[in-house]
């Protein structure tokens, strides 16, 4: 017995025409709801470092680099305080954009960076670092141990390298991290421990590639045994990430 042929409905033309512009309709309506409560994927929206990491995050943070005002502005409008500093410095170490983010517990103090580093930090630690803490370790981050931003150099000192990030304060370098309840967490220390210290630490490496440009630890070469270098020269995820 012949099957009975399988048939489709079928739309006259013009129907189908106005089937599909109502779908496309609903899709981008749909869309720009979707991107009106989601800012941190939507590229339009203004970057707030209280939103969390989203598809749009790294551009905007890229759009940072260089434009000091418009990032004092993320500053302000994401409520981080800080004080801003007075260029500094002549040729390949002017500082331009100098300022202290007073948002952050740092050892043995606060330091001075670029906006975009302080951006970054902050995205990160309330992002990703105080959660990992305590999924992982159980108690927050109460400070974290730098060992500097500023360094008129070139990278590791050679004589011909290109400039380091630390020439201008646009980068920053982490020993270890302080918990509240007084444990403390260090890379030389425990980035090869398999228990939850190491994890810790190989989880807020990862993190930070959203937040910084480029992101070098202990992965990366002997150099960086014993802190993570964190700086913004590149876009988020253009850099390394290692
Ligand atoms: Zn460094």
């Amino acid at each position: 017995m012949a099957r009975a042929k399988r048939r489709w409905p079928q739309f006259p033309k013009t129907d189908g025409r106005l089937v599909l512009a109502l779908v496309a309709i609903a899709l981008l309506l749909g869309g720009s709801a979707w991107l009106e409560e989601n800012p941190q994927h939507n590229p339009w929206a203004p970057l707030d470092l209280r939103d969390p990491h989203g598809l749009a995050t790294g551009v905007k943070l890229a759009a940072l680099r260089g434009d000091v005002s418009a990032c004092h502005a993320v500053l302000a409008r994401s409520e981080v305080e800080f004080t801003a500093l007075g260029p500094i410095g002549a040729g390949q170490c002017r500082r331009n954009d100098r300022l202290i983010p007073d948002n952050l517990t740092f050892s043995p103090s606060n330091p001075q960076t670029t906006c975009p580093v302080a951006a970054g930090l902050t995205l990160w630690l309330e992002q990703d670092v105080q959660r990992l803490a305590q999924d992982i370790l159980g108690s927050p981050v109460a400070r974290i141990e730098q060992l500097g931003t500023y360094s008129c150099r070139r990278m590791y000192g050679a004589r011909n390298a290109p400039w380091s990030e630390h020439a201008t304060g646009n980068a920053i370098d982490i020993a270890a991290f302080v918990l509240d309840d007084g444990r403390r967490i260090s890379l030389v220390d425990d980035w090869n421990d398999e228990g939850p210290p190491g994890r810790f630490l190989q989880s807020v490496r990862d993190a930070a590639c959203d937040s910084f440009g480029t992101v070098l630890s202990p992965d990366y070469n002997a150099a960086h045994a014993d802190h993570f270098h964190l700086d913004q020269g590149r876009k988020p995820g253009a850099g390394a990430c290692r």
